[in-house]
């Protein structure tokens, strides 16, 4: 993750000591790549179209030279407080994380720069009384910003100095291109602007030509993926969709997968089909996409990187490519009309699981449905491996995937610095055993099931994040009792299911811990805590266990088969 030996580290980049002071602090030895190109750069004043991955350090190359540049205004002389950086972000979550890392960069110089939260999930009204005390970072939504801008609650034409758009493609595939380019309008003549971008299409293009000045381009040769000492990927090739749940079901209940994990699904009724089928077995796992309320899927969020859940069965339904993204002078209805799908299907447009958002310590994705495109696979594996840590990745595919699966591969493996997919070596007999269980778990999640579930899921939530918002902003610590990974009941449950008599499990794991075996801390409330060292133990071991691992590990000769 860092970059060449012959770039600038962050102390001769010429930083406030404060902000040197915060990046030890949080442990940032050397910056990356876009950190080692960008920083400098901006410093100078320069204008910056940068093409950075999420989970490349992106937040740090336009945070630091942000916060360096408030620091010297500040410190010149008397001026008067205003708001002179605006981050514009695609997603409340993304917004939120945005916020946290400027904060933990600014730590020690909280007093001198304010960083105000329009992604926090509230209304207008709420937020005036923030931006009427003139912070000098805004970071927010276009929608949100600009919003504001029109009821006069916050001003930027005479004040603003530095402008960021994050993750810029999204912005634009987000429907975000009126609101944008309506916010142009409010902004100063001159002002410094970065846009951080995962790809450079023609709309990020049109986009750099309508926002920035005579910019550097950077592309950090840098793989979209770490590389295979560090992220391991592996693709198991299923004859039939029963094959999926039994390797999943064996992975998770054998406890051959170690740590946090996110498992990808392709559609909504999957994510509650899998969350039932797990809940079958006693494997609890929270369902996250883009019906379920802001703030609930941001509690998801917030509780998964406390280490509260092990396991988030996640969509990230993509919007569909829009024929116009980049601002047109079709006003605002221009944007309603961009955005329909995510609209009409009752979502939140500003949802992105697989984007952008950092879950924190996730030891396996788990790929259960293949990604539509190479894209989408890269976006979803980039959750695991983050800065120097390790990850795996496992993709299962049937055969009517097998073309997706192989177009990944096929992509990979052109680019440079990836390493092609391993297949995942599995000894199909020795998981045989559970397949009988396994079948009565998938009869029992029928699709009514999948419905009430969803339903019951979605309408607690909006009970949680409408009537108890005001409970919790008094309480916030009652908030960390709030689960979002409760049984939903399918209609039948057999108990029979949680437990797996020892005969059961195949002989070369008998004798190694399984998941329920795992002591949990029971949060005061019933919540259960994960100890934060397998947290981290999780870090530095491969966390898929294959059978021929396990045989090794194992203390016991295996008892000849009954
Ligand atoms: P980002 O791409 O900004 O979302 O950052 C992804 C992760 O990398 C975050 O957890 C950061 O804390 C971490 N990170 C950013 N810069 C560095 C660095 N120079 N060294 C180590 N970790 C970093």
């Amino acid at each position: 993750m860092a970059a060449e030996d012959s770039a600038l580290g962050f102390e001769h980049m010429g930083l406030d000591g404060r902000l040197l002071r915060a990046v030890a602090e949080l442990g940032w030895a050397s910056p990356t790549a876009i950190q080692a190109q960008a920083i400098p750069l901006a410093l100078e004043g320069r204008d910056i179209l940068a093409r950075a991955r999420t989970g490349s350090g992106k937040t740090g190359a336009y945070g630091l030279p942000l916060l360096q540049h408030l620091l010297r205004i500040k410190g010149s002389s008397a001026v008067a407080q205003a708001v002179r950086a605006l981050v514009l972000v695609p997603s409340k979550e993304l917004g939120q994380q945005v916020v946290r890392s400027l904060r933990q960069l600014a730590a020690f110089c909280a007093r001198e720069v304010r960083v105000a939260d329009l992604c926090a999930h509230c209304g207008l009204d709420a937020q005036r009384p923030v931006l009427m005390e003139k912070p000098d970072v805004v970071v927010g939504t276009p929608g949100r910003v600009l919003a504001h801008l029109n009821a006069n609650s916050l001003s930027l034409r005479s004040s603003l100095e530095l402008l960021v758009l994050d993750e810029a493609d999204l912005l634009l595939s987000f429907g975000f291109g009126e609101d944008i380019k309506a916010l142009l309008c409010q902004l100063p003549k001159i002002y410094q602007a970065l846009l951080m971008s995962a790809t450079f299409n023609p709309d990020v293009e049109a986009l750099n030509e309508l926002v920035l000045h005579n910019p550097v381009r950077l592309c950090p040769a840098q793989p979209r993926l770490p590389g295979s000492c560090q992220l391991r990927q592996f693709a198991l090739r299923c004859a039939q969709e029963e094959d999926k749940f039994l390797l999943l079901c064996a992975l998770l209940k054998l406890g051959l997968l170690r740590g946090r994990a996110l498992l990808f699904v392709g559609t909504l009724p999957r994510c509650y089909r899998l969350k039932l089928f797990l809940e079958q077995f006693g494997i609890a796992a929270c369902a996250l996409n883009a019906q379920l309320p802001a703030s609930s899927r941001a509690h998801i969020l917030t509780q998964f990187n406390l280490g509260i859940y092990d396991y988030i069965v996640a969509t990230d339904e993509e919007l569909p490519a829009l024929p116009s993204k980049v601002p047109t002078r079709k006003g605002r209805k221009g944007r309603k009309a961009a955005a329909p799908a995510a609209h009409s299907r009752g979502q939140d447009p500003e949802f992105g699981v697989a984007r952008g958002i950092d879950f924190q310590d996730v030891a396996a994705v788990i790929n259960f449905d293949v990604p539509g495109s190479v894209e989408a696979y890269i976006h979803r594996v980039g959750r695991t491996a983050r800065a120097d840590k390790p990850g795996t990745a496992l993709t299962l595919a049937l055969p009517e995937e097998y073309p997706a699966l192989a177009r990944i591969e096929e992509a990979l493996a052109g680019e440079a610095g990836q390493c092609p997919l391993q297949p995942y070596q599995l000894c199909t007999q020795e998981i045989e055993s559970l397949r009988y269980r396994c079948r009565d778990a998938m009869r029992s999640v029928t699709k009514q099931a999948v419905k009430e579930a969803r339903l019951r899921e979605i309408k607690e939530e909006l009970l949680n994040s409408e009537k108890l918002k005001c409970h919790f902003e008094d309480n916030p610590r009652d908030l960390l009792l709030l689960r979002h990974d409760r049984p939903l009941h399918p209609a039948s449950l057999q108990p029979q299911l949680r437990h797996l008599p020892d005969y059961l499990v195949p002989a070369s794991l008998r004798g190694i811990a399984r998941p329920e075996l795992r002591k949990r801390r029971r949060l005061p409330g019933g919540g259960a805590r994960r100890r934060g060292a397998s947290c981290r133990a999780q870090g530095r071991t491969n966390p898929l266990q294959t059978f021929k691992y396990a045989k090794h590990r194992a203390r016991r000769p295996a008892p000849p088969p009954s």
